[in-house]
């Protein structure tokens, strides 16, 4: 058996601020152990400020489920098609299918890794010729990075098909200057264990009036009718985040800024070290983007040269992962169709997630380097 003596480096662990106990602890000693009360109102009230836009904010049990909300909000049923972009985690497109809707899948751009509008207009032109007009678009911003939100949005204005922004992996990230979880007709964000702020598990939707927000609740809380009896003329949705989640939310926010500082500086350590290898490429922020860098990725020249630094990482006790495998790729969605051009699959191949959590030391930093540079 190897004996690990080395400190473990995780890819993006929890980073509590400090506060969030105190925050627990109010709902404990007001008793408000439930999916509603002074925390969540807070969490939401804070989100609300942060991202401003004057948006509204409904706090949720985790981003899948407020995905599955958002659709449901924008229209999305049996029999619809959804416009999604490929390269991402199953959660952006796993809930278009709750609503027994299809995803259809788009391929991403160099620039920003993320849904490409080229293929996204060829795809609405094929559908709406083949009878079929798209009823949503889900636009994801990866790793922190934004999506090109002006030819996006463009194309969404032209064809009048709504965008669901995924905002899981961008809170704190801009797009000229605008919070990402601000340009969709709606948007989501994730809370869970490895997001930049996490309340162990979470998410919130975005919405940009307060009657979406109120339809949004309700649906989460079992759609209720106003009765004294429980009486329901559709069906709901147990999706309410808690009182006592909510509390770690609120300790978050306060660390948010901080955190993304901490993850914009670990890229560049990378960067500053790893830039020079012809070997290695970063994604450079395009003009007018500001990324959270939720994760710091690397593309090698090579799959193997990619396995290779994996796994000397994998033996030194220090997490890393390949970029998110696209989805037109993935068994589950084998016979969906997807409007390809190449991008996402080589990104795959040749892409790797290193260490970024807010929480890692300049040693560790270091460590991951030289491992690097000695296979370089
Ligand atoms: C994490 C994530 C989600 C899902 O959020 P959960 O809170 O884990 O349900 C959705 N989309 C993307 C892009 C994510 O990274």
């Amino acid at each position: 058996m190897q004996i690990l003596t080395t400190k473990r480096v995780w890819l993006s662990s929890p980073h509590m601020g400090g506060q969030e106990q105190n925050f627990i602890k109010q709902a404990f000693d007001t008793n408000w152990i439930a999916p509603l009360g002074p925390n969540v109102d807070g969490f939401e009230q804070d989100i609300e400020n942060y991202l401003s836009e004057n948006v509204q904010v409904a706090a949720l049990v985790s981003g899948t489920s407020s995905l599955h909300l958002g659709l449901k909000l924008l229209g999305v049923k049996k029999g619809d098609e959804v416009l999604c972009q490929s390269m991402t985690f199953a959660a952006s497109a796993n809930p278009i299918t709750y609503l027994g809707a299809t995803p259809i899948f788009i391929d991403s751009e160099q620039e920003t890794w993320n849904i490409c509008p080229q293929q996204l207009e060829i795809a609405i032109k094929d559908r709406i010729a083949k009878g079929k007009k798209p009823k949503a678009i889900v636009a994801v911003h990866l790793y922190g990075m934004p999506y090109n939100v002006e030819k996006i949005n463009e194309i969404s204005l032209l064809y009048e098909i709504p965008i669901l922004e995924d905002s899981a992996e961008s809170l704190g990230s801009m797009y000229q200057g605008k919070k990402c979880g601000t340009f969709g007709d709606m948007a989501i964000l994730s809370f869970n264990g490895n997001k930049i702020i996490t309340t162990s598990g979470g998410g919130a939707l975005v919405t940009n009036t307060k009657a979406i927000k109120d339809r949004a609740i309700f649906l989460a809380t079992q759609a209720k009718d106003d009765a004294p009896h429980y009486q329901h003329s559709e069906v709901g949705y147990n999706y309410r985040m808690s009182n006592v989640i909510a509390g770690i939310g609120r300790g978050q926010m306060l660390v948010l800024d901080s955190h993304v500082q901490k993850r914009r500086e670990n890229f560049n350590y990378y960067l500053t070290h790893l830039d020079e290898f012809n070997d290695i490429s970063f994604l450079k922020e395009p003009k007018n983007s500001f990324s959270n860098r939720w994760l710091s990725c690397i593309q090698t020249s090579s799959f193997e040269l990619r396995e290779e630094i994996r796994k000397v990482l994998a033996k030194e006790n220090i997490e890393s992962r390949p970029l998110w495998k696209p989805m037109h790729c993935q068994p589950i969605f084998k016979n969906n169709l997807a409007y390809t051009n190449g991008v996402s699959e080589t990104l795959f191949d040749k892409g790797l997630c290193l260490p970024s959590g807010s929480n890692l030391e300049s040693e560790d930093l270091d460590r991951v380097v030289s491992l690097i540079k000695t296979i370089l």
